[in-house]
């Protein structure tokens, strides 16, 4: 694998936790990166100028005040408080956002998907890749629901056409150029695991598998999580408008055959009850234009709602150019006088 210019061999890092409620385990959680933090710049892997960015989504215990209590005792960690709850994904990018350092890893508080895994995403980070995906192999420690919920999840996104990591939710390391890509991502509703995809660069995989939740209850109740797959579909896929334009293209077909049939039964026969026809040909055509109009307007608001995200195009990875074209130039005016 060719290494990236980008790619720093001894990056400074930053750790970014999202924390929603967590005074039960955000202690345990911060000794555990911060011991991890130790090893890493002990062995020469990290910067001594690391850093882990807490961010308070609003928490309604204490968690801001523990917080604030380890901010001030340590130097690398940055406690930083939303004005009221936003949610997960918004609660990460204020935090990404925040971070200046090379490499950026994001993980849960509840450490679940296991903080010595980084040390594999570094090294990974080191051989060149700008995004490292977390990928669990196993989900035996997640209730037989959610497990089953989440995988048929991931079959459904890419039957609609969206791009996921399988298993992948958003623990991952981001080079400093794939999050500068990533935060010029305009959109309101985040959906960063799909957003990640659409950057590109060089990336990797580091597998493990998942721990229990030490203490403390998720806070991915189903109602989040099924907020969290619908807006994940309505952000990257447009499958469902372009399925109405389908059903009305089907649904007037099939009109187009029953109207035959009820003008042949009317003009032809004397099965015909009076009054039938006349009620049945214009439920049918009137029924059917109108789903095929509707679909037609949904494709335009499919591509209205592509322009007004304003996603950039495209990231440029490398540039390579040699300085001559500047001296031939000179060199041509010169031949020419
Ligand atoms: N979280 C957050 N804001 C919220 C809900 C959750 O910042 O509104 C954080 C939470 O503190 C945790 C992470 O998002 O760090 C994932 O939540 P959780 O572990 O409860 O989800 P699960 O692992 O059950 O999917
Ligand atoms: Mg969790």
């Amino acid at each position: 694998m060719s290494r990236s210019h980008s790619v720093i061999e001894v990056p400074a890092l930053a750790i970014v936790v999202p924390c929603y409620n967590e005074e039960e385990i955000l202690q345990e959680t911060c000794s555990e990166l911060l011991q991890l933090m130790d090893e890493l710049e002990g062995s020469g892997r990290i910067q001594p100028t690391s850093k882990i960015y807490l961010v308070d989504d609003g928490s309604r215990d204490a968690t801001w005040p523990l917080m604030e209590a380890i901010a001030a005792h340590d130097r690398r960690v940055v406690a930083i408080r939303l004005s009221r709850n936003r949610g997960h994904q918004n609660a990460l990018h204020a935090g990404l956002s925040q971070t200046v350092e090379d490499a950026v890893v994001s993980i849960d508080a509840d450490l679940q998907d296991g903080a010595d895994n980084i040390a594999a995403m570094l090294e990974h980070y080191a051989a060149g890749s700008e995004v490292v995906y977390g990928v669990r192999t196993e989900r035996q420690t997640d209730t037989f629901f959610k497990r089953f919920t989440a995988e048929g999840y991931y079959k459904v996104m890419h039957k609609l056409g969206v791009d996921l990591v399988f298993n992948h939710a958003d623990f991952r390391l981001l080079s400093r150029r794939a999050l500068d890509a990533l935060l010029e991502y305009p959109e309101a509703n985040l959906f960063l695991r799909g957003m990640v995809r659409e950057l590109g660069f060089t990336a990797s995989q580091v597998e493990y598998e998942r721990r229990v939740r030490a203490a403390g209850d998720s806070k991915y109740p189903l109602r989040r999580m099924l907020s969290l797959a619908w807006s994940g579909i309505t952000a990257f896929s447009t499958a469902p408008l372009r399925a109405i334009t389908v059903l009305g293209v089907v649904s007037s077909a099939l009109s187009v055959a029953v109207i035959a049939w009820v003008l042949v039964t009317r003009l032809f026969t004397d099965n015909a009850v009076p009054g039938w026809a006349s009620i049945l040909l214009p439920l049918l055509f009137i029924g059917s234009v109108q789903l095929l109009c509707v679909g037609v307007i949904g494709e335009y608001i499919a591509k209205l709602y592509e322009e007004v995200k304003r996603r950039p195009k495209y990231h440029i990875d490398q540039i390579c150019r040699t300085q001559a074209p500047v001296a031939k130039y000179q060199h041509r005016e010169l031949e020419s006088n």
